[in-house]
């Protein structure tokens, strides 16, 4: 039989769509019923454990899974030593401290000897004990941020991606303390077989991210801008560079960052560029 890599993925939650979502980029396909606990994909060998988050990096460490996705905040949490092959850069959100309005907040050292809500306390103590500040943690699994209002807690340290929840308990966000995104774990003792694996399945999520992050172009442009153009492009190699029927233009084409996109359009249209095709990547290397 085919030997498989398994991957433990969160059933449902914030991470599970996007999760999904670059494994099927990567050509993998399965069957998604939400049902089953554990499913076998099409076009690699793979395999699919659905779990709660929490219990991703023991089952990972156990080798129930031999991979993972979650988030860093849980990895970091379970204090488990595995193996952290990439930063896949979805689901970010930050572990903040969050105080009461009226609280007067200058720094960790305002919470030296205060009562602190976390659903996080290996995380938050690390954090104290580095600032030499030490506060009770009070553990609570979720629901975090009523605990003042109800009176088990002074201050809370909890995952913030805007802020609105925190608003609606009369708590303002004081500080980020650490910041999280979802992480691919893996065991550390895979066999020869399943590391293959796993450098495989590595190579494709690496084109799908990178293609991810940025846009191709293709313009025409007066050759005598040329320079000019590639100086606003940059980027990793030279733009590739077609002569046009019509003398004096040329056809340019080049991928570029999606954070500098619009800032190259204006420049390249101030520069005279003319016909500008813009398209996603779908998948791409270095
Ligand atoms: P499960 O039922 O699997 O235990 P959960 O309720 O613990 O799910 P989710 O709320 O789905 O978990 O969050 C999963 C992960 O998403 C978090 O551990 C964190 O890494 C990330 N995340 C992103 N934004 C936020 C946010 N605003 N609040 C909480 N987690 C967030
Ligand atoms: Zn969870």
């Amino acid at each position: 039989m085919e030997r498989t890599i398994s991957i433990a993925v969160q059933k449902s939650g914030r991470l599970s769509e996007k999760s999904l979502d670059l494994i099927k980029a990567c050509g993998i396909d399965f069957s998604a019923d939400s049902r089953v606990l554990k499913a076998t994909a099409s076009g690699f060998p793979l395999s699919f454990l659905f779990v709660r988050d929490d219990d991703i990096p023991q089952y990972v460490a156990d080798g129930v899974a031999d991979i993972g996705i979650v988030g860093r905040n849980e990895y970091d949490e379970s204090g488990m030593e595995l193996d952290v092959v990439r930063d896949l850069g979805f689901a970010s959100c930050r572990l903040s401290i969050a105080v009461p309005r009226g609280f007067d907040y200058h720094g960790l050292k305002s919470l030296e000897g205060k009562r602190i809500a976390t659903s996080y306390p290996r995380i938050l103590s690390r954090i104290l004990t580095e600032n030499n500040v030490s506060a009770t943690p009070v553990v609570v699994s979720g629901s975090v941020e009523i605990t003042v209002d109800v009176g088990i807690a002074d201050a809370i340290a909890d995952l913030v991606s805007t802020g609105t929840t925190l608003k609606m308990n009369g708590l303002e966000e004081a500080e980020c303390i650490y910041r999280s995104s979802a992480i691919m774990i893996a065991n550390p003792d895979l066999d020869d077989e399943k590391r293959a694996l796993l450098t495989r399945l590595l190579e494709r999520i690496d084109a799908v991210m990178m293609a991810r992050h940025k846009k191709y172009i293709l313009f025409n442009l007066p050759e005598d801008k040329l320079d000019e153009a590639a100086a606003v492009i940059g980027g990793m190699k030279s733009p590739t560079v077609t002569p046009l029927m019509d003398k004096g233009w040329v056809s340019v084409q080049s991928a570029v960052d999606e954070s500098r996109f619009w800032a190259v359009f204006e420049r390249l249209r101030a520069l005279g560029a003319e016909g500008i095709l813009v398209m996603n990547i779908e998948k791409m290397t270095e």
